[in-house]
């Protein structure tokens, strides 16, 4: 691993202004994908700014118009054991408590998982699915513009995820075949009924990062069971292929996986 220079800010602006005078710097949360890829040579940064110190990226608060708010920092195990969460969105907890192992869960976050956008964390289908939105310091951005692609997102450079809120859809699950080793999602897919429609997001299985199942929202809001998506996949052609699983492999279990959230979005009420 190369020298580096590490900085713990004290305050949002002083991360930014110090991600902002080197062009170099990155952002430091829990380390969890930043340092081994960092032990690997994959990433070279000339500095880290930590946010650790910065409590007010931790907070978990049920705001007045119904959303719940998620601190960036907000590390996985605090999401699965928060009573907040677990009373607003049973789902999301009951997410954030599958993610890797308890070590992982100790240190990663929220807001690192998501800037990382990597194609086969949890997270994305869940703010995909609930039409979430992403707080910046600057701004903010809805789930379905702030995923872009592989490891790719909307943010700046200079632009922190501080927090996001999250609707609180009462009939939400996410269902995951996860692989044995790392528990990433080989296929994940967090569905969302509303009043107005049905939101369906995939994880693990796309060739372009996470994705909206568009054909079975369309079926589900017409009848909203498990035998509704009967009979369709999504087309392999736009699935990934790898030593895990076939892209032809993926479609078929992307309707199973779909199917078994619903089962038990249906089995909870
Ligand atoms: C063994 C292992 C198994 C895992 N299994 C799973 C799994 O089953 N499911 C799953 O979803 N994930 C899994 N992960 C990923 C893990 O849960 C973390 O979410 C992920 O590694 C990000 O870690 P972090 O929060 O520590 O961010 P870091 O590693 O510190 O940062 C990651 C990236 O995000 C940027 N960043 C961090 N915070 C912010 C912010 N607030 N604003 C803007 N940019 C920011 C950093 O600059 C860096 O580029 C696994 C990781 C490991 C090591």
């Amino acid at each position: 691993m190369q020298d580096f220079e590490f900085h713990r800010a004290q305050t949002i602006s002083e991360a930014v202004h110090l991600i902002a005078e080197d062009e170099g710097a990155l952002l430091l949360a829990g380390g969890q994908t930043l340092l081994p890829t960092m032990k690997q040579g994959l990433a070279t940064p000339s500095a880290l700014v930590a946010l650790r110190d910065l409590p007010e990226l931790t907070a978990i608060t049920a705001r007045g118009d119904g959303r719940l708010e998620i601190g960036a920092m907000a590390c996985h195990a605090d999401v699965a054991a928060s009573t907040i969460v677990r009373q607003r969105l049973p789902g999301l907890a009951a997410l954030a408590g599958k993610i890797a192992d308890r070590h992982v869960r100790n240190r990663g976050t929220l807001g690192g998982s998501i800037a990382n956008c990597d194609p086969a964390a949890d997270y994305p289908a869940a703010l995909l699915a609930l039409n979430a939105v992403i707080a910046t310091n600057e701004r903010e951005i809805a789930a379905g513009d702030f995923f872009i692609g592989l490891f790719t997102t909307a943010l700046e450079r200079q632009e922190i995820v501080t927090s996001v809120h999250f609707p609180t859809v009462a009939r939400f699950a996410y269902g995951k075949f996860s692989n044995p080793a790392s528990r990433y999602a080989i296929v994940g897919t967090a569905v969302a009924k509303t009043a107005d429609e049905v939101r369906v997001a995939v994880t693990g299985a796309g060739a372009d990062g996470v994705f909206r199942w568009t054909e079975a929202e369309a079926r589900l809001s017409e009848c909203f069971g498990p035998r509704a998506i009967n009979g369709i996949e999504p087309d392999a052609a736009m699935l990934n292929s790898d030593i895990h699983a076939s892209a032809e492999y993926r479609a078929s279990l992307i309707r199973v996986m779909t199917a078994r959230t619903i089962a038990s979005i249906l089995a909870a009420e």
